[in-house]
Order: structure tokens, then sequence, then C-alpha cells
């Protein structure tokens, strides 16, 4: 499966642990130093040096101008000058790790569906989607770790749709705040357990799906990411919960405008399964 490239792809830079400013001119210093970050992040290099001359004032300034508006480094500070010798200053930089990266884009109607892989945690869509459970207090897996990561205002939201309304049922859905999450919102839905396949697994799974994608609707929200419901502790068949999954989420996107909906799978089995399956899905089932 090809993998989406930026244009730039085909611009060799020296990839390293270390970036060299001095043979660029000034005036490349912002496309080297933006195709290098991008390039490292790409390779999962995570900390490098950018090293600029110290004669330089005006690549010091972009450098820095650079990084310190740039999403994708979270951090840099100018390197203590016996690391830096001579006529350089060294920059330490720290690369976002939260890049996911998109395997497979497709088009429905006007939305797109992308598959990536990756920590949901992270997603910058406008809602993340919890694989929760039916008492919406935090679990293992995927809800821990959106719990974790979305903080207290998560779980407060969460008690108080629990204290007016109850336990959320198999297969529906509701919404709180992202808290500290990158989404502003998290859609709650509980999958079902599998229990062999005669319990209308695949109609709840289906109806998860489903149901989170109408909450979407109606918040009027423009971009959503799924985990793979059930197929962590609930024990749906992977292979069959993504053809729901998959399914489900195109049948909606056929009959309903957004402008995204991104599968998020943590590890590269499930990504491999669901890519297998959405040739599959779209190549008319
Ligand atoms: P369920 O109880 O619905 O089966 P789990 O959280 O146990 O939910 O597992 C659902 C899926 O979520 C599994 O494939 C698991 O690997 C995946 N998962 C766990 N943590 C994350 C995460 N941070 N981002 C995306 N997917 C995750």
């Amino acid at each position: 499966m090809e993998k989406k490239e930026s244009p730039e792809d085909a611009v060799e830079y020296p990839i390293g642990d270390e970036l060299d400013l001095h043979t660029f001119q000034a005036k490349d210093v912002r496309s080297v130093v933006e195709e290098y970050l991008y390039q490292c992040k790409k390779r999962g290099i995570r900390e490098v040096r950018i090293v600029h001359g110290k004669g330089i004032g005006t690549q010091r300034k972009i450098v820095h101008s650079l990084l310190a508006k740039s999403p994708k480094v979270l951090s840099f500070a100018e390197a203590p000058p016996e690391l830096g010798g001579w006529g350089a200053t060294l920059v330490r930089i720290r690369v976002d790790q939260t890049i996911e990266e998109v395997f497979m884009e497709m088009k429905i109607g006007k939305s797109k569906l992308f598959l990536v892989r990756g920590d949901i945690t992270k997603a910058d869509t406008e809602a993340i989607v919890n694989a929760a459970n039916s008492s919406l207090m935090g679990g293992g897996g995927v809800d821990g770790a959106i719990h974790r990561a979305g903080g207290s205002a998560v779980l407060a939201a969460c008690k108080e749709i629990v204290a007016k309304q109850g336990r959320c049922p198999t297969g529906e859905a509701v919404i709180t705040t992202g808290g500290n999450l990158p989404a502003k919102y998290v859609i709650h839905t509980v999958g079902p357990v599998w229990h062999g396949g005669d319990r209308k697994e695949r109609e709840l799974l289906s109806n998860a799906y489903r149901n989170s994608l109408a909450v979407a609707k109606e918040e009027g929200l423009s971009s959503v990411a799924f985990p793979s419901i059930s197929t962590g502790a609930y024990r749906f068949p992977i292979a069959e919960a993504a053809r729901i999954a998959l399914t489900t989420v195109r049948d909606f996107l056929e009959e309903n405008e957004m402008e995204e909906v991104r599968f998020v799978l943590f590890s590269e089995k499930d990504l491999a399964v669901y890519q297998e399956m959405l040739q599959e899905v779209m190549g008319g089932s």
C-alpha cells in the first residue's frame, strides 16, 4: 500500500541526528529545516541537533522563529558553548512524537476515510471515539488511555451523564468534552463483548459505530477518529469487526457528508487487517 508522501519527498537532505546548515543559503533555511523535521519524524528520530553558523545571524533568527512556532517541535534550547565550539550554535530539539502515518486514504462521496496507525489520544480530529464500558467510569485499554490523557474533566462529564440517564447501553453513544486531549470531544460508545456471535454482537457493533457517527452529526462535527472497538478486552474477532466497522462507516458516509473519518489502529497487525478489509468493502460488497 502506498503511503502518503509529501511533495518534497524527492528532495534528499542529510538525515541523521544533526542538521548542519552551514552549507545552505539563508533563504533556503526554512524549507530545509521543515523538510528535515518531517523526514526525522517519518523515521521515528526524536532528538536532533540543528547546527548553524554563529556569524550567520539570519540563519539563527530563521531557525529560532521556525522552532518557536513549529507544532512539530516540543522544545528547543541553545546548547552550551562548549558543545558548539567556535562559530557554531547548537539547537537541540525534540521532534513531536504524535504524528500518525497515513496508510490509506479513500473518498466516499465528499468525505475522506483514513486508516492510520497511531495512538488515538493524540488524534487531532474534532472528536475521538472511546471504546467505553457501560459504566462510563473508565477502564483498561483505549478507555484507560483516553481518560488518562483527557483528565478529570472527561470523567466528571461521564459521571454527570450517568447521574442523568444511567449507564450507557451496549451499542449506544454519548458525548463529553475532550478535556486535555487535542480532540475537543470524546464520543463514548459501548461495543459488545464477543460471546461467539449469537448474542447480536454484529448488530450491536454496527450500532456502536452508527450511533457514534449520529452523535457527531447531531453536534455538527466535521471529523471523527475511531479505535478498533471491541477487538481488545471484548474479544470480537478482528477481521469481522473490521468488516462491520468499515461497512457501517461507508454506509453512513454515502448518506451523510463529513470531512473526515479516521481509524486509528494501535498495532501494525490490526492496521493490516483493516487495510485488507477496506479494499474488500470498497470493492463492492
Ligand atoms: P474493547 O474493550 O472494546 O475490546 P480495548 O481498549 O480493550 O477495547 O481494545 C480496543 C482496541 O483499542 C484494541 O485493538 C487495542 O489495541 C486498541 N487500543 C488500545 N490503546 C489504544 C490507543 N491509545 N489508541 C488506539 N487504539 C488503542
